[in-house]
């Protein structure tokens, strides 16, 4: 089982994203995740049955685990450098990270531009997806990219070892408070 993580600040989508992902369902109003904490589903990859425990709240890492550092498109991108930080700070040394542009099908109100997404993602050392909750665009694909990611890195650090594997450290959690207020945006 893996664990994954949702992050980003609060309405770029985390909820609307674990919706779409694992009941292929959205709803344009606020979604309230009061009692939900995490959905699992179960995918099949390179023959392997893995089960997903997806958070969309803070949460503590598991030893094979990853996270979709998530924004939306229509915001400046202030928090994701902050996120990547506190996952590193964190000590969070095994997990896999993904950076979402969210909120894609809103190309009218686009404030970050492709280019921009890609280039902070590079900065950061992340694979970068722009994606949509709403439209079902790049959902699926962004889940399954990080899934073979951790596949991949559990792979290598089997061969040689890596005590990653054997002993993570738990880091505190990563709350959608943990991230300093914005002044002029809405997430
Ligand atoms: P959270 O606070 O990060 O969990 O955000 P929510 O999932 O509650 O979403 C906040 C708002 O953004 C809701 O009104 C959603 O319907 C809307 N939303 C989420 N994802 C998308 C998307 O991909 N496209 C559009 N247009 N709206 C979205
Ligand atoms: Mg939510």
């Amino acid at each position: 089982m893996f664990k994954i993580l949702i992050i980003g600040n609060s309405s770029v989508g985390k909820t609307s994203f674990l919706f779409r992902y694992a009941d292929d369902s959205f709803t344009p109003a606020f979604v309230s995740t009061v009692g939900i904490d995490f959905k699992v589903k179960t995918i099949y990859r390179n023959d392997k049955r893995i089960k997903l425990q997806i958070w969309d709240t803070g949460s503590t890492p598991a030893r094979q685990g990853g996270a979709g550092i998530l924004q939306a498109i229509t915001c400046p991108p202030l928090a994701a450098s902050y996120r990547s930080t506190q996952i590193k700070t964190y000590s969070w040394d095994n997990a896999q990270v993904l950076l979402v542009g969210n909120k894609c099908d809103m190309e009218d109100e686009r404030v970050v531009s492709s280019e921009r997404g890609r280039q902070l993602a590079d900065h950061l050392g992340f694979e970068f997806f722009e994606a949509s909750a709403k439209d079902n665009i790049n959902v699926k694909q962004t889940f399954e990219r990080l899934v073979d990611v951790i596949c991949e890195k559990m792979s290598e650090s089997l061969d040689t070892a890596d005590p990653a594997v054997t002993g993570a450290k738990q880091g505190p959690q990563l709350s959608d408070q943990q991230v300093p207020p914005h002044q002029d945006c809405a997430c």
